[in-house]
């Protein structure tokens, strides 16, 4: 299958009031962004226009419903010439964002729309990548139900966009977690694994709780009986041991990172250990008392991989930091970074230069 993609570019481009020293993060918009159609069961009318607003019924049915869904990615600079960049893994995001639209019983995208859009994108809007330092271009790909119709059932019309933003580090400093032990993310049976929006906008309440509280995210735990942990927010959950490294098992309530399989897949080519099985905010606890625990870190495609601080659980603060040196997650991290800009050598494939 090959889609044809009509391309109308600016006429006035906002390249040059960008400050690449002072980014933020999903602010700031590219010039153009990639749309295509579904109706009448195919997808048509791939397109790449200039940024700017969508025009929209009341009645249209994501709005109501919530059949919308997502993916995160990020290209970078890299170091193969002055203008290459870099996409990480792509066409995982591609796979995830179809296992979402099974789930929330909208159309799949197929691979080759969903990259050739990507591409055709890129191309064109490839000097939005920051080459600054801890800088990229996050990609923000999604579907939602364009029917304007609201009876209740799965619409028969969608929207494919993607649009890309410049973006600087998203977190800054290690993170104090939260172990959320009221609210729960995701249920077995549910939509944890996907990214709709919903699961988004149901954790931002429990969020602004725990940031009240003072820390910087909730740490979910499974929602029968908030003894293991999950995931956070938006990141997946590692934790250091002196022998090993254990992440809590991919299951229906968690969304499967796809730096968490890079991260599980890089530390074992760095010859460390890494069990990926269930994990008790108990053992933690034990573990941390014991002083086998040496580090905490979380890993997502908008904060790459952070350290945390500690973690909150039941009014008393553990704080694990001060344990260790940090010195598995520094060395995977550094490993990640030089290999998706090409500073060493990629040897999984994971790396498609532009
Ligand atoms: N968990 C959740 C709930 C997320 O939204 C994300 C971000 N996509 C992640 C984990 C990390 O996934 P990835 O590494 O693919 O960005």
């Amino acid at each position: 299958m090959s889609f044809e993609i009509k391309v109308e570019r600016t006429e006035n481009s906002r390249l040059s009031q960008l400050d690449p020293e002072n980014i933020g993060f999903g602010k700031v918009f590219s010039d153009h962004m990639f749309l295509a159609n579904f109706k009448d069961g195919e997808w048509k009318n791939a397109r790449i226009v200039p940024y700017g607003p969508l025009s929209m019924s009341p009645a249209t049915s994501a709005i109501h419903y919530g059949q919308s869904i997502f993916e995160g990615m990020k290209a970078v600079a890299h170091q193969s010439s002055d203008e290459a960049i870099a996409l990480f893994r792509p066409e995982e995001n591609a796979k995830r964002f179809n296992r979402s639209a099974k789930r929330m019983a909208m159309p799949e995208v197929p691979e080759e729309l969903f990259m050739s859009g990507l591409q055709a994108l890129l191309e064109l809007d490839r000097h939005w990548v920051p080459r600054s330092a801890g800088g990229a271009l996050y990609i923000r790909p999604y579907m939602f139900a364009t029917d304007d119709y609201i009876g209740v059932k799965p619409s028969d019309t969608y929207c494919f966009a993607i649009f890309t933003c410049p973006v600087g580090p998203y977190y800054t400093k290690a993170l104090r977690v939260k172990v959320e032990e009221e609210y729960s993310r995701a249920a077995p049976g549910g939509v944890g694994f996907t990214k709709c929006a919903g699961n988004y906008a149901g954790a931002l309440y429990p969020t602004a709780l725990a940031q009240k509280e003072g820390f910087d995210q909730v740490l979910w735990t499974d929602p029968l009986s908030h003894e293991w942990v999950e995931e956070t927010g938006t990141t997946n959950f590692f934790a250091v041991y002196s022998d090993r490294i254990v992440t809590p098992a991919l299951s229906q309530t968690l969304l499967a990172g796809i730096t968490r399989d890079s991260v599980i897949q890089a530390l074992r080519h760095l010859g460390h250990e890494v069990e990926e099985r269930p994990l008790s905010v108990q053992e933690l606890k034990d573990s941390l008392s014991q002083g086998q625990l040496a580090e905490l870190f979380i890993t997502g495609t908008a904060a790459t991989l952070v350290n945390l601080d500690g973690f909150g659980h039941r009014g008393e603060y553990h704080s694990v930091m001060e344990q260790g040196n940090q010195q598995v997650s520094r060395e995977v991290k550094h490993f990640l970074d030089e290999l998706r800009c090409g500073a060493t050598q990629d040897p999984f494939g994971w790396v498609q230069v532009l």
